[in-house]
């Protein structure tokens, strides 16, 4: 079957694989009589689909033995209050603002924590460049530190996670990975907790993945509801309440194709970063050659995950945003609080993908030279 190229921020492009197995599956899972969404999840079946899917994640990831696995609900937004719950201890905070997602975070942990402390913001230069972790202005016995790994609206990328040790801080490093989890591979011992929606990389909205050093559970404020605090969540192995099964059995099957991928001699998350790189360089390179399209990103921080671009000319976006549907280049629309173009490029998006979307900005830019 021959798709568009969906390049959605999220909820996003799901691979062709992972859709095709669920459909054969959505009216009897593995000879049970059942679909999964029709399952208990206290079930044999559903309890195996779920062991299976965590375990994949702990390999694919390389998430050590001291941090647990939480399969939660209510996405990224949720998190910006269940992380101060559960690990400000209602004490000062800091953060490092370098878009709207870091900077929806910081207000909203102002309900929970006694200060938030703002300890680098890059938005003097309109979110366009990452401040270098050596200024950073860090609290002394600051609960833990917060910042956003990769901000899906602008395109702005940690390529390497500070080391807040060697910067003198003992607080926890907080990402929130929601729009490049599993694109690459993840430094945990610089991390003291993840967290990230699954609408991006892993499969549909409604599941909300949390990986957490165990150290970091059990000291959740006495206002935090039972089924976000994580050391109740982590003891009863997510299923305190009803779980996402339908989210955690896509993507349990998304884990496996990530499994499964294979570039020269890298395999699972390795491959994809390959690839990864690989695309986002050749649309960064379109973009740079061009006389038409730029994109204000220092190249230091690119994210390879969501590519926003403007045309010199504005006037023409919505010309260009019709030709690319009638060539089945879909959702290619920047964010409303950007305007401009955004292309996301997550695992799910093949290098044909890139490739179909650069030969149309090639001809776009040429017709109207
Ligand atoms: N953080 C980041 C980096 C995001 O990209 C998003 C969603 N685009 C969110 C948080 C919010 O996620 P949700 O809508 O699932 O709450």
């Amino acid at each position: 079957m021959n798709r568009p190229y969906n390049f959605s921020a999220g909820p996003a492009a799901i691979p062709e694989e992972v859709l095709q197995q669920a459909a054969a599956e959505m009216l009897d899972w593995n000879g049970s009589g059942m679909g999964v969404m029709e399952m208990s999840h206290r079930g044999k079946e559903f309890l195996s689909i779920y062991e299976r899917a965590e375990a994949d994640l702990r390999t694919l990831l390389a998430v050590p033995p001291e941090f647990r696995i939480l399969f939660m609900q209510g996405g990224g937004l949720a998190e910006n209050a269940i992380v101060p719950m559960n690990l400000s201890r209602a004490g000062v905070v800091d953060f490092v603002v370098t878009g709207s997602w870091s900077q929806k975070s910081q207000k909203e942990a102002r309900k929970y924590a006694s200060e938030v402390h703002i300890a680098a913001s890059a938005e003097d230069s309109g979110f366009t460049t990452l401040p270098d972790p050596a200024g950073w202005s860090l609290s002394r016995g600051a609960s833990y530190l917060h910042l956003c790994s990769n901000e899906t609206i602008h395109g702005i990328e940690f390529h390497t996670l500070p080391d807040l040790r060697a910067l003198g801080s003992d607080a926890p490093l907080v990402i929130d990975f929601s729009s490049h989890v599993a694109s690459r591979p993840v430094d945990w011992s610089r991390v003291g907790l993840a967290f990230g929606g699954a609408q991006k990389n892993l499969g549909p909205a409604g599941l909300t993945l949390v990986i957490v050093r165990e150290d970091l559970l059990g000291h959740a404020l006495p206002i935090c509801p039972s089924a976000f605090d994580y050391r109740v969540v982590a003891e009863n192995q997510s299923m305190f309440n009803t779980p996402p099964t339908w989210g955690i059995y896509i993507a349990g099957l998304t884990f496996q194709w990530i499994l499964r991928q294979r570039e020269g001699t890298l395999t699972g998350v390795a491959a994809l970063e390959a690839r990864n790189r690989a695309k986002a360089e050749l649309l960064y390179r379109t973009i740079d050659e061009s006389q038409l399209y730029y994109n204000k990103v220092a190249t230091d921080c690119r994210s390879r995950m969501n590519i926003p671009f403007f045309l010199r000319d504005e006037r023409r976006n919505d010309a260009f945003l019709a030709g690319a549907r009638e060539r089945g280049l879909l959702q290619l629309k920047g964010h409303k609080s950007v305007g401009g173009m955004r292309a996301s490029l997550y695992n799910a998006m093949p290098m044909a993908g890139v490739e179909a979307l650069v030969a149309y900005m090639r001809e776009f830019e040429t017709q109207h030279a």
